[in-house]
């Protein structure tokens, strides 16, 4: 069930650019084909399949966006207070029962419907009530505080285009013009598993020698946040076997296969040569710090046509969630027939100095504080290895030091890139 077409990826040099990647993940990754219907109640995370018009116009009709008094703009003094005589009150859900007259004001509530002839609204708090009459003061603009009928949402214009993934606020739009259900791509399958023999299951018994296994939580985690659905392959062992059986019985009835741990080239790292027995490698470096070794292959399926893409990521839990925001997340993208936002980052003042090997985008873990002055600084985590788990929990994000940087100075206005941004 691979979209990847698996013939024709680019291998261009060792150390392939951040750029690179995402343009051979955009020009060689197709969304899954199966779209499904879902009830709006379960659209949230979901990808919209094909463009959804808008059924109606929004607001459907013009109301007042205030509590007050509806009146003709033409029967206004423009130099002194008028007085309109009060000769009906509208509240939101109904309808006035007859037309404005000339030289007339109509008690009005938020939301409620213009009276015809009415096309302009004071607020309640700039007028003052004399028994059945009310005295508006000049100067509001003609067509003030009214909302007209489509000034949001145009019936027929495009209201959610295909790839938009949808957040609440997206569904809220889809429900506020009266859909119930809309077309999305089907969610994508991950595979997960963890490599290495020192690597042990959270409650299990440890060994002097080894760690519990964070990997698998954090890429579970990530991978819900983007819509996927994953299943859990545990922990495998540093044997080439092993995890050739594991990552060809992973690769069915997945579109995805995630790995952590075991691509760099050490003797007991196996994962690499695990893909190239079984499937194919596309590249595994990226130039990216942390997280270097990434590898990138498509292992077959067991019918002819189908497969699953795969990504080795490495094993420390920072490298991980760095090559997951800038891999894996636009792979998912791909494969949902999402259209991401372009990642942008913000400018923050550094606080740190900082030096950097040209070439390959480096990204460093801060945390943001706002200076006596105002200006938002970034300030780097004390520690700076990748399996240091607590400079993930301990910071905001991340500054993006882009490939020709090499680098920084307390002062120096550098990219801001939130945790939340890099992973949603
Ligand atoms: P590797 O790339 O396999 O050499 O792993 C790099 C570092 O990450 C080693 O210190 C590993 O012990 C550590 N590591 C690998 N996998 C995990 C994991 N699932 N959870 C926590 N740490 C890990
Ligand atoms: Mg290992």
């Amino acid at each position: 069930m691979a979209q990847l077409t698996d013939d024709c990826f680019a291998f261009s040099g060792p150390l392939l650019p951040i750029d690179e990647v995402e343009r051979i993940l955009r020009e060689r990754v197709m969304p899954v084909p199966e779209i499904e219907t879902v009830p709006l109640g379960a659209a949230y995370g979901r990808v919209v399949a094909s463009d959804i018009a808008a059924p109606i116009s929004l607001p459907p009709f013009d109301n007042s966006a205030v509590d007050g008094y509806a009146v003709r703009a033409a029967d206004l003094d423009r130099a002194a207070e008028t007085r309109l005589a009060i000769t009906d009150r509208v509240t939101a859900g109904r309808v006035a029962a007859r037309p404005l007259a000339p030289g007339a004001a109509i008690r009005i509530f938020t939301g409620a419907p213009m009276p015809a002839g009415a096309d302009t609204v004071f607020m309640q708090e700039d007028v003052r009530l004399e028994g059945e009459t009310v005295l508006v003061p000049p100067g509001l603009d003609a067509g003030a505080n009214r909302r007209l009928a489509g000034e949001d949402v145009q019936a027929g214009a495009l209201l959610l285009p295909a790839g938009r993934q949808l957040s609440a606020r997206h569904v809220a739009l889809a429900a506020a013009v009266g859909l119930t259900q809309l077309p999305v791509r089907r969610r994508i399958r991950v595979a997960v598993l963890s490599t290495g023999d020192e690597i042990v299951e959270p409650g299990a018994a440890r060994p002097s020698a080894a760690l519990f296994d964070a990997n698998r939580f954090l890429l579970a985690g990530l991978l819900a946040g983007l819509g996927a659905v994953s299943t859990d392959f545990g922990i495998v062992a540093d044997d080439p076997q092993a995890l050739q059986r594991a990552i060809a019985a992973a690769a069915q009835e997945h579109d995805l296969v995630l790995t952590s741990g075991g691509v760099s080239t050490g003797e007991a790292d196996h994962v690499r040569k695990a893909v190239e027995a079984i499937g194919r490698l596309v590249f595994w470096r990226v130039a990216v710090k942390p997280g270097r070794p990434v590898a990138m292959g498509v292992i077959p399926g067991s019918r002819p046509g189908t497969g699953a893409a795969f990504v080795g990521l490495p094993g420390n839990p920072v490298a991980v969630f760095v090559t997951f925001a800038r891999v894996v997340r636009p792979l998912l993208g791909r494969l949902a027939g999402a259209e991401l936002a372009p990642l942008v980052a913000l400018p923050v003042r550094s606080t740190f100095a900082h030096r950097k090997k040209k070439g390959r985008r480096e990204y460093v873990r801060v945390a943001l504080r706002r200076a006596s002055d105002g200006v938002i600084e970034a300030v780097k985590h004390a520690q700076e290895g990748a399996g240091v788990i607590t400079s993930l929990t301990q910071t905001d994000g991340l500054v993006e030091l882009l490939e020709d940087t090499t680098k920084i100075a307390p002062g120096d206005s550098v990219g801001f890139l939130s945790y939340a941004a890099l992973v949603e």
